[in-house]
């Protein structure tokens, strides 16, 4: 390696989560602080969530119930997806 032209690098950063979690990784930063990690995120998790960020998940909702509310006054739905789409529990 040439001199003096790299950065300080760390082999035992900690890295903190928003959920708690701490683990080390090598990193040129002695702490990064992290908002989802493999111990909370649902891919790692298996289970069934949403991160959503900006309610962009709650906007996406209400539009498609006025959607249906206007597809049951023109008494008709042309292309209905099916309930089994609705995501379950609240
Ligand atoms: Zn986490």
């Amino acid at each position: 390696m040439k001199a003096e032209i790299h950065p300080t690098y760390y082999a035992d950063a900690m890295v903190t989560c928003a959920c708690g979690n701490t683990f080390t990784v090598g990193s040129t930063r002695k702490t990064i602080r992290v908002e989802i990690c493999s111990r909370c995120h649902p891919f790692f998790t298996g289970e069934q969530r949403i991160v959503d960020t900006a309610g962009q998940v709650e906007r996406f909702m209400r539009r498609l119930e006025a959607r249906r509310q206007h597809a049951g006054e023109a008494g008709e739905s042309p292309e209905q997806p099916g309930q089994t789409n609705a995501p379950a529990g609240s």
